[in-house]
């Protein structure tokens, strides 16, 4: 790896929402305070339960959303709504749902090509046509499936499709926002083993979101766990697994299967309580406090800070700062 390719410090993003007539304004916290960074050539899991705000910061770091405070530095130079359209071409993103991100009445040449289009870029049919062809034999499809719709071909597929979509361009940077949660187990595999494949073959760098952590495992040089808007830990991808110091995280991972039935039955399951609370109104201090079973008084009265407890690993609670 050769240096930071994205550096976030203390983004934001908080949605306003609509309320009564004469009610005071009220807005949703997606995203709290998250800062992190990317070497070039790196992958970044981000994981976290459906609604923690991973997808939100995946968009805010491309700009789709406009970040409510903080700062997106790619490259050594801030991004902002005014410049976003020249970092455009070098961060892309591949989609969850493979279903409904690809035009139905589009051919998958055309929707292979549409970033070219989009983009402007003072090319020929012919250089057009090559670099489409090029793309498709870049995730193991063909010329023969230039001409065919999006229905005509299976989640698996329509991934290739979507990931032959994102390099056409040649970005430096993809967010792969849950790229293989809606593809069957068996298909997941190649998916991710393609993207490796990709990475090493393009020099790609990735935030890799998934809500799981066994997905994430594979891909991952270093891993961030979200909890309701927040980052409650990062480290390399292989410490998280064998020392993971957040409560969060260490429940996350005794929920994970493990294929061998005698492991799997010394293995201590931690039960996750209760639910996650409203992002309208995250409990004062430790946001996973309601749920914790180590919680204590100052974990209601002041906010953990990201510190970092051995060199790389950064957790925020006050268990692990305090050592109780
Ligand atoms: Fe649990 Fe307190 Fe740590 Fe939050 S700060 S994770 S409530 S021990």
């Amino acid at each position: 790896m050769m240096g930071k390719l994205l550096l976030v410090e203390h983004l934001e993003k908080n949605f306003p929402i609509k309320t009564g007539w004469g009610q005071s304004k009220k807005s949703v916290s997606a995203v709290n305070d998250v800062s992190l960074y990317i070497e070039k050539g790196e992958t970044f899991g981000m994981v976290g339960e459906s609604g923690c705000g991973k997808s939100t910061f995946g968009r805010c770091v491309l700009h789709l959303y406009e970040p409510s405070a903080g700062k997106v530095i790619f490259d050594g130079a801030e991004v902002n709504m005014r410049n976003i359209d020249t970092y455009r071409k070098r961060m892309q993103i591949v989609f969850q749902d493979p279903y409904s991100s690809l035009d139905p009445r589009m051919t998958v040449g055309d929707i292979v090509g549409e970033p070219l289009v989009a983009q402007k870029l003072p090319l020929s049919r012919k250089e057009r046509y090559d670099i489409v062809v090029d793309q498709l034999r870049f995730v193991g499809m063909n010329t023969e499936h230039m001409n065919r719709y999006p229905h005509e071909f299976s989640g698996g597929q329509r991934q290739r499709i979507s990931i032959a979509r994102a390099l056409t361009i040649k970005p430096e940077f993809i967010v792969c926002d849950e790229p293989v949660s809606a593809l069957d187990v068996s298909i997941q595999a190649q998916v991710i083993n393609m993207l490796i494949e990709l990475q090493q073959k393009l020099g790609l760098t990735y935030l890799f979101i998934a809500h799981d952590l066994a997905v994430v495992r594979h891909i991952s040089n270093r891993i961030g766990v979200m909890y309701l808007g927040n980052l409650v830990e990062t480290c390399p991808a292989k410490e998280l697994y064998s020392n993971p110091f957040h409560p969060y995280t260490q429940i996350l991972l005794s929920a994970i299967p493990i294929p061998d039935p005698k492991i799997s039955r010394s293995k201590k399951r931690i039960i996750l309580e209760g639910d996650v609370p409203s992002p309208l109104s995250p409990p004062s201090g430790c946001r996973f406090r309601t749920r914790c079973p180590y919680a204590r008084e100052i974990c209601s009265e002041q906010t953990p800070g990201n510190r970092e407890v051995t060199p790389g690993h950064f957790c925020a609670c006050h268990k692990v700062e305090c050592g109780w």
